[in-house]
């Protein structure tokens, strides 16, 4: 199952790509994000941040 878009940074070349978040077989386990550049094991950094996505929910 998708959960999302995640920022990856590669910590072999530094390489800062866009990555899915998904989940192995309904757990909360993700599958590992691989390079494109060097095929390592790259880390999730950050979840992109989409602007429009909270305008109606009001949160204080
Ligand atoms: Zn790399």
């Amino acid at each position: 199952m998708l959960r999302g878009e995640y920022y990856c940074i590669c910590p072999a070349c530094w390489h800062v790509f866009k990555g899915l978040d998904i989940e192995v077989d309904a757990t909360v386990k993700s599958m590992p994000v691989h390079c494109p550049k060097c095929r390592a094991e790259a880390v999730k950094v950050l979840p992109v941040i989409r602007l429009f996505h909270d305008k109606e929910k009001n949160h204080k």
